[in-house]
């Protein structure tokens, strides 16, 4: 199911939530809605659910215009699949009454699924690997078996559009990571739109096929995970996801003078356009690397102030002229804190216009 937000806006009284919000999400698309708390992730989610009407601009679903200000068609008659954080489960019933519920009640249900239903819970287990703990009630599974079970209560109906909202932020670091696949698993074997709100750079650059960067009830920035990474357009983005020294200096004719060291000029290494009107050149710390002579005369020197010792990495952290620069550098190059520095960039290698 594809889907059309033009000009989306949502006041909550004085304050404006969502301010024109303009996305195009195509059919079997996994997209991930990325921005700190409050930017407005779960106001768009309402939007689209139907939980909430706009107070500007429209929502199209399919060939259906679902909300306007006018008109917006109730949750129930939209044809999507929802999973929460909380997982709102129900306590009484088990595990493959769960998945039953919303076959037999969806109005959107064909009726060859109705009729077929203990066929269908049987696949939708399957796909949630919870076949055995099919008789389980709510309070007998863990966190991430429960999980599950949201899971597949959301997608037993087929719905065409599945919306979730920071689906695995209640649940401990290694099982995200597991149910991050399993997430990617039901998207492959459910082919269903899937829109997926999250504050974690990290699933987002793991999962999606585009994520929407969100900023202040804004949209800063949308792209695949190598455009958003490797091509951020706004400082913001370049912040939030991943790290990044936002370095501050003059653009000219694509070449870029530090205002800490105007005798030096880097290309431009494919940084976005319209990066460069905020007159920055941002860094990944993995695109810089340090040494002991000035070999080049391309570096900035500084004074290294902090060392973390990561396994594969080694984590830096350089003072330049009283601003703060991050350089991962690899275990073998050893510096002592105090020390004095050259840093230099690596420059990118361009590749159907995304650096790598
Ligand atoms: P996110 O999900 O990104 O953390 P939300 O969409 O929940 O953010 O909220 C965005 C902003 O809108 C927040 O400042 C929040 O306080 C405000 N907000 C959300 N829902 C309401 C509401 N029903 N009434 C008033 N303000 C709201
Ligand atoms: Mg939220």
């Amino acid at each position: 199911m594809s889907i059309k937000i033009s000009q989306l806006s949502k006041n909550f009284n004085q304050f404006a939530a969502l301010k024109n919000i303009q996305l195009s999400i195509d059919d079997g698309e996994f997209i991930a809605i990325l921005g700190p708390s409050g930017c407005g992730k779960t106001t768009l989610l309402r939007l689209l659910a139907g939980f909430l009407s706009p107070t500007y601009g429209k929502i199209e679903i399919g060939e259906n215009e679902v909300g306007t200000p006018e008109r917006s068609l109730p949750p129930e008659k939209r044809n999507i699949g929802m999973v929460f954080q909380s997982f709102a489960l129900w306590p009484h019933l088990s595990v493959k009454e769960h998945i039953r519920f919303p076959i037999l009640h969806h109005r959107f249900i064909p009726a060859e699924l109705k009729k077929n239903a203990d066929e269908r819970i049987q696949q939708v287990l399957q796909m949630v690997s919870l076949e055995k703990l099919s008789d389980r009630m709510p309070n007998e599974l863990s966190g991430g078996q429960r999980q599950r079970v949201a899971l597949a209560r959301a997608i037993a109906p087929k719905p065409e559009l599945l919306l979730m909202d920071e689906p695995l932020s209640n649940l401990d670091a290694e099982l995200r990571m597991e149910m991050r696949k399993e997430i990617q698993k039901i998207h492959r074997l459910t082919k269903a739109t899937i829109v997926y709100v999250t504050h974690d750079q990290g699933e987002a650059l793991a999962m999606a096929d585009r994520i929407v960067v969100m900023n202040n009830g804004q949209v800063e920035q949308v792209g695949t995970p190598a455009e958003i990474y490797t091509r951020p357009k706004t400082p913001f983005v370049a912040k939030f996801v991943g790290k990044a020294n936002l370095i501050e200096g003059r653009w000219e004719n694509d070449l870029f003078t530090p205002h800490l060291s105007p005798d030096i000029e880097w290309p431009d290494d494919g940084v976005a356009d319209e990066m460069k009107y905020f007159g920055c050149f941002p860094v990944r710390p993995e695109q810089l690397y340090l040494t002991k002579d000035r070999n080049k005369n391309d570096s900035i020197t500084g004074i290294i102030t902090s060392i973390q010792y990561q396994g594969k990495e080694i984590h830096y952290v350089v003072d330049v002229s009283g601003q703060e620069w991050a350089v991962h550098s690899s275990v073998y190059d050893q510096f002592q804190i105090g020390e004095q520095v050259f840093i230099h960039i690596k420059h990118a290698v361009r590749k159907n216009n995304l650096v790598i």
